[in-house]
C-alpha cells in the first residue's frame, strides 16, 4: 500500500541524514515525526535515495538544503525503463537531475558522509543499502532489497527487476546483519546458529495516520 520505511541518522555535531523519503501519502507523517524529533526539514544535509520508486523517493523536494544520492545504475534504469517499471515516478526525475544537488554513487560499495553503502541490486538495478555498526550490533538499512520478513526468510521476492540478483543481495544481507530495517516491515533480528538462520521481528509495526484538516492522529498496530 506504499507504506514504507524511512530512517533518520544523527551523529553529534553533524547535519542529520535521511535514508529514503516515503511516499506522498506519508508526507504529513514524515514532517510531523521529524518535528517531534526536533529536526527541521531545512536542517537535513543529506538524503540517501535507495532507489527511485514512488513510495521511497518522491518527497525529496521537502528538503531544500540537502544533497541527494542515487546510484548511477538507478539513473540508467530510470532513463531506460522508467516507463516500463510502473513504480518509477519518471516525471519527477528531471527536476532532481537538474537541481544541481544530485550526486551519483558508482561501483559496489563506498562511503557517504561517513556511512557505508552497499550496492544491493535486484528489486531495481541501482538499489543500495546502508551498513552501520550501532550500539555493538550490525545494522543493515536495506529499503526494498528486503521488503518484509518473508523475503528475508525465504529469499523469494515479489516485484523484482532481476530475481537472481535479488536473492544474491538478500543473501549478503542475511550473512552480515544482526538487525535488518526492511522496506515495508518491522525491524528484523537475524540470529545465526550453525547452519541455521532465525529471523524474528524486533518490534511491532505501528502506523500513524494523519488527517491534515483534523487535529488528530490515528494509530494502527499491524
Ligand atoms: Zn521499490
Amino acid at each position: 500500500m506504499g507504506w514504507s520505511s524511512c530512517v533518520l541518522v544523527r551523529k553529534p555535531g553533524e547535519k542529520p541524514i535521511l535514508f529514503d523519503t516515503l511516499g506522498f501519502n506519508e508526507r504529513y507523517a514524515l514532517l510531523t515525526r521529524l518535528r517531534e524529533l526536533g529536526v527541521a526539514p531545512e536542517e537535513i544535509g543529506t538524503v540517501l535515495l535507495s532507489h527511485f520508486h514512488f513510495d521511497h523517493a518522491v518527497n525529496y523536494p521537502l528538503f531544500p538544503n540537502a544533497t541527494f544520492y542515487l546510484h548511477e545504475e538507478e539513473v540508467r534504469h530510470i532513463e531506460e525503463n522508467g516507463r516500463k517499471d510502473l513504480a518509477v515516478p519518471v516525471e519527477m526525475f528531471p527536476a532532481l537531475r537538474d537541481s544541481g544537488r544530485l550526486e551519483l554513487l558508482s561501483g559496489e560499495s563506498g562511503t557517504v558522509e561517513g556511512l557505508n553503502w552497499l550496492h544491493t541490486p535486484g528489486h531495481t538495478p541501482g538499489l543500495y543499502s546502508i551498513l552501520a555498526e550501532y550500539q555493538g550490533e550490525k545494522w543493515a538499512i536495506v529499503s526494498d532489497t528486503v521488503k518484509n520478513i518473508q523475503e528475508l526468510c525465504s529469499g523469494d521476492v515479489s516485484m523484482t527487476w532481476d530475481d537472481a540478483k535479488s536473492r544474491e543481495s538478500i543473501d549478503k544481507i542475511k550473512q552480515w546483519a544482526d538487525i535488518v530495517v526492511p522496506g515495508h516491515d518491522r525491524l528484523l533480528r537475524v540470529t545465526r546458529m550453525g547452519q541455521n538462520v532465525e529471523i524474528t521481528p524486533v518490534n511491532e509495526s505501528v502506523l500513524d495516520i494523519f488527517v491534515p484538516w483534523l487535529d488528530e492522529k490515528f494509530t494502527l498496530k499491524l
